[in-house]
């Protein structure tokens, strides 16, 4: 890796020891996290070793371990380690997420749960994966169309069953490049569409229309409950897909009971925790987490995007409050003492009830989400996923990640309409009820020309004062993460501009590290219309008319391949 350059002043030993520090106190933090971990679920340390952690998110740690298997055969798995304070139905809900859809077409299978009191470890196949901020700029043109494919693929499957993921991703698609293995993960913030399949997804409502907290309504119980509760410690592991792993598996669906733990601390991470923007912490993935202080306010829009985020940020800020007052009020006819009475019972008490789900904003990353979900729209489909696509598919024609930087809804939206065009934006609002005023006309981008642009292959590109930024006046939206090549160029104002040139040296904003890669060309001299062609079908901004994964499939873009 290059060394960044506002570096270059620090003696070199310094920023070695810098570098080693907390190189040292990330693996301690992992070590002690091991520890802490065997002794939470302690029947962990019968069948696996743990490795060390390889991802890090709000709401989960995930680790490599091995299985000991019988006759001294070994097996790497990931293991998921969900956050105590998660909602058991919401664990329950990713878990049948796993089960039932999961174990084919690069959707990630289970093969284990274990549970101690409110410890939930889903076991789940090892797929070692690339950082996708690592490869962005080494892929072939070709390997771009079997990931996008394989994505597709991964997505008519889950689709079919009703569920919509949400948060679609690259560090919720597992890549291995050399193997040419996927795998789709973490349905962790996942909703069932009206017609799902999985039983879980139906209880859990749809924060859009219900707003946030709403797993918790006192007339809820679970009649088909799903077991997270330990299993015995496999004999075997063997591979299997997770459907069959649901049949054969001794706690069926409706054994045992999904529950959250009794003495729960009550430190203040029990109470408000936060996915936030860009989720994870990915030991894998070299990931940029920023903190995204926008003030773009280029759109005001009646009665949607405002409101609506500003509902999200007094929501943060009072949750702790918020959470006390529900859990009291839910609770108050509950006995005074507050002890969990439904352990090993077939339905969830009105304590666990009133327990708050995890108030944030579980919705995806604003990045990646869908027009429709940014304006709050109440219906939202398994359309929103094929958008997230969309976005994936533009970092990978542009050599951008991430493509769009934003902390908050109405800057995501802004930086759409400056891809999409703010006419094409407030019409197809309009089809979902809903309008955007635009200070000023923004003309929508030709794709090809933007990704190539964006790509290096243009070297004469001046973006500070070219068509896509939003306005002049603008602070900075977000700081760039310097010397990094994963600087988002889209929603930029010129003041950021200047921020970003001072990063790259020259180029006007585009990052010269990406030209100095172009001399092997791997196909991008030659991207057919067809890939741009199904870009602006992923980025259809009406979901009504938005491809489909089963249709993004038979397109044009990926005949010949295998379907
Ligand atoms: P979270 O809900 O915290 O985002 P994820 O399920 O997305 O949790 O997992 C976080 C990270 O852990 C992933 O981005 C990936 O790097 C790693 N990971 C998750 N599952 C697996 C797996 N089965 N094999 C290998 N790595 C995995
Ligand atoms: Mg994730
Ligand atoms: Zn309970």
């Amino acid at each position: 890796m290059e060394p960044a350059h506002q570096d270059e002043h620090l003696p070199l030993h310094c920023e070695d020891f810098c570098r080693k520090y907390e190189h040292n106190k990330k693996v301690s933090g992992a070590s002690t996290d091991i520890e802490k971990l065997y002794e939470a679920v302690p029947q962990l340390g019968n069948t696996f070793k743990i490795k060390g952690k390889i991802g890090e998110g709000t709401f989960s740690s995930v680790y490599l371990a091995i299985a000991q298997l019988r006759g001294g055969h070994e097996e790497k798995v990931a293991l998921k380690h969900l956050i105590p304070t998660s909602h058991p139905v919401r664990i329950a809900a990713e878990l049948q997420c796993l089960i039932i859809a999961g174990g084919q077409d690069n959707v990630m299978g289970v093969k284990y749960c274990f549970r101690k009191n409110d410890h939930v470890v889903i076991v789940m196949p090892y797929l070692e994966h690339e950082s996708f901020l690592d490869i962005l700029n080494s892929l072939s043109f070709e390997e771009v169309r079997d990931y996008m494919f394989n994505l597709f693929k991964a997505l008519k499957r889950i689709h079919d069953f009703g569920i919509v993921h949400r948060d679609v991703k690259p560090s919720n698609f597992l890549y291995n490049r050399q193997q040419k293995e996927y795998a789709l993960v973490d349905f962790g913030l996942a909703q069932g569409t009206p017609e799902t399949k999985i039983e879980l997804l139906k209880v859990i409502q749809s924060e859009a229309q219900q707003g946030s907290g709403t797993y918790n309504k006192p007339q809820i119980t679970l009649e088909s409950q799903v077991s997270v509760t330990s299993i015995a410690p496999p004999r075997q592991l063997v591979h299997q897909s997770a459907a069959k792993t649901a049949n054969k598996r001794p706690c069926s669906m409706s054994q045992t009971q999904i529950k959250q733990g009794h003495k729960r601390k009550e430190g203040p991470e029990c109470l408000s925790v936060q996915r936030s923007v860009f989720g994870e912490r990915n030991f894998n993935v070299r990931s940029s987490a920023f903190q995204d202080r926008s003030t773009v306010k280029l759109i005001k829009q009646s009665r949607v995007a405002d409101i609506a985020s500003r509902k999200l940020s007094s929501k943060k800020k009072t949750t702790s409050t918020v959470n006390n007052g529900l859990a009291k009020k839910a609770a108050s006819s509950c006995p005074a003492n507050l002890t969990c009475n439904c352990y090993a019972k077939d339905r969830v008490c009105c304590v666990c009830l009133s327990r708050r789900q995890q108030v944030a904003p579980r919705a995806g990353t604003p990045g990646f989400r869908a027009p429709e979900v940014l304006m709050k729209c109440p219906n939202q489909t398994t359309a929103i996923d094929i958008w997230s696509a969309g976005i994936i598919f533009l970092s990978l024609l542009s050599g951008r990640y991430p493509f769009y930087k934003a902390s908050d809804d109405l800057t995501a939206l802004a930086q759409i309409m400056t891809i999409r065009g703010s006419r094409e934006s407030i019409q197809a609002a309009k089809t979902f009820g809903k309008s955007i005023l635009s200070s000023k006309e923004i003309p929508a981008q030709d794709l090809r020309k933007l990704c190539e642009r964006l790509r290096g292959k243009s070297t004469s590109i001046d973006i500070s004062t070219g068509d896509i930024h939003i306005s002049p006046s603008q602070e900075p939206a977000l700081p760039v993460e310097i010397g990094n090549t994963s600087e988002s160029v889209v929603q930029t104002p010129r003041k950021h501009m200047k921020y970003q040139k001072q990063s790259c040296h020259e180029g006007d904003g585009i990052d010269i590290r990406t030209m100095e890669k172009a001399p092997n060309l791997k196909g991008w001299d030659k991207v057919p219309d067809e890939a741009y062609n199904l870009l602006d079908r992923l980025l259809d901004l009406n979901p009504a008319t938005r491809i489909t994964a089963r249709d993004a499939l038979l397109h044009p873009f990926f005949k010949n391949m295998k379907q």
